[in-house]
């Protein structure tokens, strides 16, 4: 079959031949129609510090999929040769005190598919069958591809009551802009964006954001203090995971506020108003990690089945397999939000 592969400890993916995965016992054989590119799969092309500290080629890349079953292992029943399927990517143990308190999400060993062990970028990928996500004909390819960042944006915004509150998004990446939309349609009742890039601004506000500002903004404080009566947002959404937008996030939330955190920093954030910011304050931080298994399923599965528009919008490209090189370089250069590598 064909596969996306990082074939060597160096820049770049290559398309090679490789076999066609053999499923275990426990796992099915998923014929990929189409999958995401997730920005963790531009760090393993760019081959970056994380990548090499945690990336052992040779590896086939990819984990936001969709695709219809073509095999079953031995010990699999209740599923179809043909059913159209996504896939949860984080293989949890199911054997930790996370996995058996309904906390699989983070789990203590877990495997992700594209970034642990082989992924998805491929004709075919073998996966445990308790991972299967069995999509509603009514969603689409192209939108069932995307139900990992989805879910992650999903997962952030239900982490905290949002109706009737002030939301502060920081950082319009694919997950902030899905976050916008979900915020939105969840009841949000203002929200602000932060965001440098000008075009994602521009899709922040198509999204439904309210106020949309740079952090290069002079009197940004002073505009959404305005916004929300001198109190600050009610919740921040931080999805940047650059520091200076945890830092303004923070320093800007409300007295009691909540922070629901999904943005990964390289490094740790030096000189953060720990006491004037955060404890004197009275906020409360949620952290975020994947998608809740399978809470996060049900809300995603839901919110794709009633608002396709807004997720639709921010597909902004849909690419034969092959033209992945174009893909990785739209995403890049931030001329594109959402990419999905169309396999047949
Ligand atoms: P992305 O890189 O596309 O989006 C990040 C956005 O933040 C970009 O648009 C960037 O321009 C913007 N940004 C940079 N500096 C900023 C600043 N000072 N203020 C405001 N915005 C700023 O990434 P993504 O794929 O949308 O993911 C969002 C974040 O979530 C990333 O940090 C990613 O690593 C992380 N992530 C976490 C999980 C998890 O499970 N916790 C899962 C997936 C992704
Ligand atoms: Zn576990």
């Amino acid at each position: 079959m064909k596969a996306l592969v990082k074939e060597k400890s160096a820049k770049g993916l290559v398309i090679k031949d490789v076999p066609v995965p053999e499923p275990g016992d426990d796992e099915v054989l998923i014929r990929i129609r189409a999958a995401g590119i997730c920005g963790t799969d531009v760090h393993i092309y760019d081959w970056d510090e994380w990548s090499q500290n945690r990336i052992h080629p040779p590896l086939i890349t990819g984990h936001e999929l969709v695709g219809e079953v073509a095999a079953l292992g031995k010990s699999v029943h209740g599923i179809d040769i043909g059913q159209r399927v996504s896939a949860e990517g984080h293989i949890a143990c199911g054997q930790c005190e996370f996995c058996r308190t309904g906390q699989a999400h983070i789990c203590r060993d877990v495997e992700i598919i594209g970034v642990d062990r082989n992924g998805c970028f491929a004709e075919y990928l073998s996966i445990d069958a308790g991972n299967l996500w069995p999509v509603p004909d009514a969603i689409p390819d192209h939108i069932a591809s995307i139900f990992d960042p989805v879910g992650n944006a999903m997962h952030t915004v239900m982490a905290e009551p949002v109706a009737g509150k002030s939301v502060l998004v920081t950082g319009a990446g694919a997950i902030g802009l899905f976050a916008v939309a979900i915020a939105r349609s969840a009841g949000a009742s203002g929200i602000v964006v932060i965001e440098p890039n000008d075009y994602r601004r521009e899709s922040a506000r198509n999204a439904g954001a309210d106020i949309v500002l740079s952090p290069s903004d002079d009197n940004l404080d002073e505009i959404i203090l305005d916004y929300t009566y001198g109190l600050g947002p009610q919740v921040l959404l931080e999805m940047s995971g650059h520091p200076g937008a945890i830092k303004t996030g923070l320093h800007l939330l409300r007295n009691g506020g909540c922070a629901c955190v999904l943005g990964i920093p390289s490094k740790p954030i030096d000189n953060l108003e720990w006491a004037k910011d955060i404890v004197f304050k009275g906020i409360t931080i949620k952290a975020i990690n994947g998608r809740r298994m399978y809470d996060t399923w049900f809300q995603t599965q839901n919110f794709m089945l009633r608002e396709q528009e807004p997720i639709n919008n921010l597909i902004t490209h849909r690419l034969p397999f092959e033209q992945f090189e174009r893909g990785f370089d739209l995403l890049h250069n931030g001329d594109a939000i959402k990419i999905v590598l169309e396999m047949m």
